[in-house]
C-alpha cells in the first residue's frame, strides 16, 4: 500500500508531535509557538506493506498578512494532492472558528477524511466523547480515531487505519 497522507489542522493541535512520532525522528520543527512549520515537510513511513508519505502542513488559520495567505493556500494545495487527510484536532480545547474553517473546507474534499482526536491524556473519557460527537455532528468522517501523538497512545492503531483508506 502506498500514497500521499495530509495532516491538517489549526496551530498547536500537535501535527508535528505525530509526525515526529511516526517518524521516530526530529524531522518537523516543534514549538509550543504556533506556526512554527512554515513548510511542507515530508516525511515517508516505510514497512514490509506500506509506504506513506506525510505531509505535515503550515497551521490553516485566518491569514492576516502576505505571509499567512502564502501559509493557508500552501496547507489547502496539500488537499489536491494526497490520497488521505488527517484533520487533527486537539481534545481539551473546544471547536473553534479555526476548526469551522478548515471543515468548511473539508466538506469537498474528494478523498477520506480522518478526524484524528489529538491529546487524548489530557481530557477525561466523557470531555472525549462530548468532542467527538460536537466534530461528527458538523460533518461526516470516513473515520475517528482518538490519540496522544505526545505518548503515542494509538498512534499505530491510525497508522493502520489510514492504511486501510489507501
Ligand atoms: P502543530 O502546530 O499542530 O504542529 O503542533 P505541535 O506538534 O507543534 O504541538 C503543539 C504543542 O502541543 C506542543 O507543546 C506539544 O508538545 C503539545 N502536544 C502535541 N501533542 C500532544 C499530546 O498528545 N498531548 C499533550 N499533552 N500535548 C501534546
Ligand atoms: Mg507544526
Amino acid at each position: 500500500k502506498s500514497g500521499f497522507v495530509a495532516i491538517l489542522g489549526r496551530p498547536n493541535v500537535g501535527k508535528s508531535t505525530f509526525l515526529n512520532h511516526v517518524m521516530g525522528q526530529k524531522i518537523a520543527i516543534m514549538s509550543d509557538k504556533p506556526q512554527t512549520t512554515r513548510n511542507k515537510i515530508q516525511g515517508i513511513y516505510t514497512t514490509d506493506t506500506e509506504q506513506i508519505v506525510f505531509i505535515d502542513t503550515p497551521g490553516i488559520h485566518k491569514p492576516h498578512n502576505a505571509l499567512g495567505d502564502f501559509m493557508v493556500q500552501s496547507a489547502y494545495s496539500t488537499l489536491r494532492e494526497c490520497d488521505v487527510v488527517l484533520f487533527m484536532v486537539a481534545a481539551d480545547e473546544p471547536r473553534s472558528t479555526g476548526e469551522d474553517m478548515i471543515i468548511e473546507r473539508l466538506k469537498k474534499a474528494e478523498v477520506p477524511v480522518l478526524l484524528v482526536v489529538n491529546k487524548i491524556d489530557k481530557v477525561h473519557p466523557d470531555r472525549l466523547f462530548e468532542i467527538v460527537s460536537d466534530y461528527t455532528s458538523q460533518m461526516d468522517f470516513a473515520e475517528v480515531v482518538p490519540i496522544s501523538a505526545l505518548q503515542g497512545n494509538n498512534t499505530s492503531a491510525l497508522i493502520d487505519t489510514l492504511s486501510s483508506k489507501l
